[in-house]
């Protein structure tokens, strides 16, 4: 089907219409993408790319199940949440049943942000507190008191400190100040809990929160020494705040051993929020805490949060995750990814970290293994030289220097072979100084097509979509009846 604006007009048209600050992956030659089928995206020229980076279409791109489910409920009925509703409640039991028994009372939102901010304004009123303590290169979204603890935009977006908010270091042992040879970093780093608090409460000052992820993806898919949160979630409720995991990221079985990333620290936070994977795309996102921490605000509303559509689009995300065994296909798939890059890691000399758990995984690109210096200009052009080969990863992280990993959870063993042997070719050029990525515009001024490398594209493959236990009288629509 050909698009009807070309793509020169589509880029003109965006960069015309669309505020500068909006992102946008790859300023050169930005790919204009017209369809979307398990871990696979399509350009407008036909060309197939594997997605590693959309952790949004978790159960793979326009995934027939869910789209079915959205389809049918759209067409039959949609209203705001004031109104008795079977999706509802019925998305409730079923999210409710992955999580601790005290999480067992949920709010709807419409964004991860949306939900952080509910999450906040919770602890708030639960604790009578104010204060929220946030890692020190954290995201957790684009709503006002968010950025607030947010310092990984403080310094783009001009943003001075509050003295609400306190910071404490990443507990990375790769790049952070307790590293690998440290004696039980995870103590340490929960120290920093502990004196962040301390010094709150000399100033006068109360914890409401402690807001962070558990695997930390603004930091490039830290994975947290051992006994790290479990000493810090005590520093906090010994001061009467609350445990906010922000699982927008990394929940939803991602980290593959579990459901949800904090249960790999063997902690159980107050409050959990999660948004993007919840709806595969479909804009849907969660509060789910206690019921008393749940009571203690006042009347709520959301007009979208929790439409039968949205649950509807939830419920079905859900039976995929069940039915295509997702949570051990991250757990094995990730595992694939892990050991190769870490095969490929003694050859190169700027790749410096490879971690990660389940399908979320940081590779860090330095200017050499002694210094650590973080390589942001050599990553970048690994990502493009990615590209080339059809293959769309990111770098991320405060330095820009990590090749994250985060693909739809249907990502598979093949495609990990396919990625590890992608950049270990082109990590070599760059090493090699014989790197010649095409890259003449600064800052994408230009509007030609992509240029094409020709890769035999391997064949999806479909051996994570075979329903293993189907249950009777359940419609299920699966890729290959629509493709
Ligand atoms: N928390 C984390 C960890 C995130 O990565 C993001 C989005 N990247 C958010 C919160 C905000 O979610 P949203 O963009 O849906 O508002």
């Amino acid at each position: 089907e050909k698009p009807e604006l070309s793509y020169k007009q589509t880029l003109q048209m965006r960069r015309s219409y669309l505020g500068k600050s909006v992102k946008l992956h790859f300023d050169v030659k930005p790919v204009k993408l017209v369809r979307g089928s398990r871990q696979y995206l399509y350009d407008d020229s036909g060309n197939e790319y594997l997605d590693c980076i959309s952790n949004v279409s978790h159960v793979g791109h326009c995934h027939p199940h869910v789209v079915h489910a959205g389809q049918e409920q759209m067409a039959k009925l949609t209203t705001c949440s004031g109104f008795l509703n079977e999706k509802m409640v019925d998305y409730c039991k079923r999210i409710i049943a992955t999580l601790p028994d005290k999480l067992c009372v949920c709010y709807f939102l419409n964004s991860g942000s949306e939900a952080n901010d509910m999450a906040l304004r919770l602890a708030r009123a639960f604790t009578g507190h104010d204060d929220v303590i946030c890692l020190d290169n954290a995201y957790h979204g684009n709503i006002e008191q968010l950025l607030e603890v947010s310092p990984s935009r403080w310094k783009k977006c001009g943003i001075i400190k509050k003295d609400w908010v306190h910071t404490v270091p990443c507990p990375d042992t790769y790049r952070g100040k307790y590293r690998e040879d440290s004696q039980n970093p995870g103590l340490l780093y929960a120290n920093e809990v502990k004196d962040a608090i301390n010094k709150a409460i000399a100033n006068g000052r109360n914890i409401a929160a402690f807001l962070s992820e558990t695997v930390i993806s603004s930091s490039g898919y830290i994975n947290p020494p051992d006994k790290y949160f479990k000493h810090a979630y005590r520093h906090v409720r010994e001061a009467g705040g609350l445990c906010i995991a922000d699982e927008v990221q990394v929940g939803m079985g991602r980290t593959g051993e579990h459901f949800w990333s904090f249960q790999n620290f063997d902690v159980i936070p107050d409050i959990v929020t999660v948004g993007k994977p919840l709806g595969n795309g479909h804009p849907m996102a969660l509060v789910i805490t206690t019921k008393e921490i749940a009571d203690s605000v006042c009347e709520y509303s959301n007009s979208f949060g929790g439409n039968p559509v949205a649950c509807a689009v939830g419920i079905a995300v859900l039976d995929v995750i069940k039915n295509e065994q997702m949570l051990s296909s991250a757990k094995s798939v990730g595992k694939c990814l892990l050991d190769g890059f870490r095969a490929i890691l003694p050859n190169h000399p700027m790749m410096g970290d490879v971690r990660g758990i389940g399908l979320a995984i940081g590779v860090e690109i330095v200017m050499d293994k002694e210094s650590r210096k973080p390589a942001k200009e050599a990553a970048e052009i690994l990502a493009y030289k990615m590209k080339e080969k059809k293959i769309i990863i990111s770098n991320e992280g405060p330095d820009k220097n990590v090749m994250c990993l985060i693909p739809p959870m249907c990502f598979t063993c093949e495609n990990a072979r396919r990625v590890v042997q992608a950049m270990d070719i082109a990590l070599s050029d760059i090493e090699k100084g014989a790197s010649e990525v095409g890259l003449t515009t600064a800052t994408g001024s230009s509007t030609d097509q992509c240029e094409v490398v020709p890769l035999n594209i391997l064949s999806a493959d479909t051996s994570q979509l075979s329903d293993s236990d189907d249950e009777p009288n359940v419609k299920r629509v699966r890729y290959d009846d629509v493709d």
